[in-house]
């Protein structure tokens, strides 16, 4: 039952807890791929990785994008659309773009130098304040405490704190909570520990209480009867819904396909052209429209072929997807982004993992499920894409 809301103020943490929990992590902590070795350049972009990702969806990404790029020097020297290639499927393709451009700098400025105070690490492209603190804990071992999603949710039960955590002030009264017991010789390893506790044991709704190693010192477990109330934050507004329709034009066994803006949601990668369905508008006619907006060619008969469903983080859409065939002879031009390719080419390409689920339901035949394509010229895309940063803390378990 949730227990009524009062204005209890917050409490200090235990001088125990920090132990406890650093005691706790030695013992039990994952042996996760970027914890193998110390190589800072991997251990930064496991961050980048696991910024709105979960660690289990974050490591196959890691591997991926690591053996491809084992060092800063080569990723430094690749192009961005092989950047955007091995980022493919991980989402919120604006951290591989800032982390691209970021390895360039340091490489071009820094000879390759990693930055060692929160200061300089902020100066990197794509790099915010939980970032900075992160890694600057980790790699230079300087005492700072480093807030994510998972670090508020620990540090709101551990003190009882009632107060909104999206709020800065709140977030501010729980760093500073945190900074009276942290352990100065080991604050990145209790910034990791915190972490590791909120994504195994201190979870969003069913803590495992009984099981926490730090239970003795958290207000939420001794006052209420469920401390999953914690932390409290603003209502989330309800998420849109979009549709779109896609299409699929073919022309001597090649497709026309084009790239998104550089900047923004899904930026940079290639696509079916396509767009939103206006109000009153049928998914058909929106498809023509769109194509002959986007490329300037005037739409063959179209046939539907799938209605693909995606869920992003903050919009829902459904895709109407249409394939059409343009009579062999001449192409069409088209302007600067825009190809024809063969099936084999646009693999090759970066595209959002829910074109490839589009790519392959043509393939088999049937629908698909997922989506990827652009939803609509009007609606921004995820808040980490553009660079712009989240209002709230990282956070670390939400879809890609
Ligand atoms: S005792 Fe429960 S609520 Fe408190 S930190 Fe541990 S898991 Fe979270």
């Amino acid at each position: 039952m949730r227990p009524a809301r009062t204005a209890v103020p917050p409490l200090p943490v235990s001088a125990q807890v920090a132990p406890a929990l650093l005691a706790w992590f030695r013992a039990h902590r994952r042996p996760l791929p970027w914890r193998a070795d110390r190589d800072p350049y991997r251990r930064w972009v496991a961050e980048v990785l696991l910024q709105q990702t979960r660690v289990a969806q974050a490591t196959p990404y890691f591997e991926r994008f690591t053996e491809r790029f084992p060092t800063l020097e080569v990723l430094a020297r690749a192009s961005p659309e092989e950047v955007l290639k091995a980022w493919q499927g991980a989402g919120y393709y604006a951290r591989a773009r800032h982390l691209h451009e970021a390895a360039r700098q340091v490489v071009r400025d820094r000879a390759g130098r990693l930055p060692t105070t929160v200061a300089e690490w902020e100066e990197l492209p794509g790099v915010g304040p939980y970032m900075a603190r992160a890694l600057t804990s980790l790699l230079s071992g300087s005492p700072v405490v480093a807030l994510e999603a998972n670090g508020v949710r620990v540090a709101a039960r551990w003190t009882r704190e009632e107060g909104d955590t999206d709020s800065a002030r709140v977030r501010r009264r729980l760093v500073e909570a945190l900074e009276r017991v942290l352990p100065a010789e080991a604050a990145g390893e209790f910034n990791e520990a915190l972490m590791e506790l909120g994504e195994t044991t201190c979870r969003p709704v069913a803590p495992s209480c009984p099981e926490c190693p730090v239970q003795f010192g958290c207000r939420a477990a001794h006052e209420l009867s469920d401390p999953s109330v914690l932390p409290r934050r603003s209502r989330a507004r309800p998420r849109p819904h979009v549709r779109a329709a896609v299409v699929v034009l073919e022309q001597d066994g090649r497709w026309l396909v084009q790239r998104r803006p550089r900047v923004g949601f899904l930026g940079g990668l290639w696509e079916f052209p396509g767009g939103k369905v206006e109000r009153g508008e049928s998914p058909r006619k929106a498809a023509v429209r769109e194509l002959r907006e986007e490329t300037g060619v005037r739409a063959p008969p179209l046939r539907p072929v799938a209605v693909v469903r995606h869920a992003y983080s903050h919009f829902s859409v459904e895709l109407h997807v249409f394939r059409g065939t343009l009579p062999a002879g001449r192409r069409p031009d088209l302007a600067e982004g825009r190809r024809w390719v063969t099936p084999a080419t646009f693999a090759r390409l970066p595209i959002p993992k829910a074109t490839e689920k589009i790519v392959h339901g043509l393939g088999a035949g049937t629908a698909s499920r997922g989506s990827g394509s652009r939803p609509g010229r009007t609606r921004p895309g995820p808040s980490a894409a553009g660079g712009r940063r989240p209002a709230r803390p990282p956070a670390r378990g939400r879809p890609a």
